[in-house]
């Protein structure tokens, strides 16, 4: 079965950026990804290129700032007080927090902690990367009309609902 609109696939695969450094891999987190194809569930240029594609092809994608999770922007790095941190817990350089915004709860990194502020950067820690994945494609198949109404796949991998 090739991989199109509204088919569930399942697949392994490896991150790297584009000087070979790992990022991260779907063995580390102990069990291969499951996405529904089509429906904005993955980064448009893995996407694109996993099209028409079937259980056992193995491919390597490389994936440009723009079709993965966008340019860095050099002045989303901003001074907050840690009072609108939710649940900051101990900070640290480094760390993801979430932050009360006016556009309502958003997440950064924190890059310098004080007393009463911190500064954070509201990019996406892979802004700005080339992304390389390895991907092993495993299964794929039909969605379940409840995924096609959901718009994700449900199951290991996918959207485990509460
Ligand atoms: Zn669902």
């Amino acid at each position: 079965m090739e991989i199109a609109r509204n088919k569930v696939v399942t697949f392994h695969y490896v991150l790297t950026d584009e000087n070979g450094e790992r990022i991260e891999s779907s063995e580390e987190k102990g069990r291969p990804a499951a996405y529904l194809h089509g429906r904005n569930n993955l980064l448009p240029g893995l996407e694109a290129e996993l099209q028409g594609k079937r259980a056992g092809d193995q491919l390597k994608v490389t994936v440009p700032p723009e079709l993965g999770y966008g340019l860095r922007i050099d002045d989303a790095v901003k001074r907050v007080p840690i009072k609108h941190l939710v649940r900051p817990g101990k900070l640290s350089v480094g760390k993801v927090v979430t932050v009360n915004t006016t556009a309502g709860p958003r997440p950064a990194t924190v890059t310098k902690v004080g007393r009463f502020n911190v500064d954070v950067d509201f990019n996406h820690p892979l802004a700005g990367k080339t992304l390389v994945f390895d991907v092993k494609i495993l299964d794929v198949r039909d969605a379940t009309d409840e995924e096609i109404a959901h718009g994700h796949a449900h199951g290991p991998g996918g959207h485990e609902h509460a």
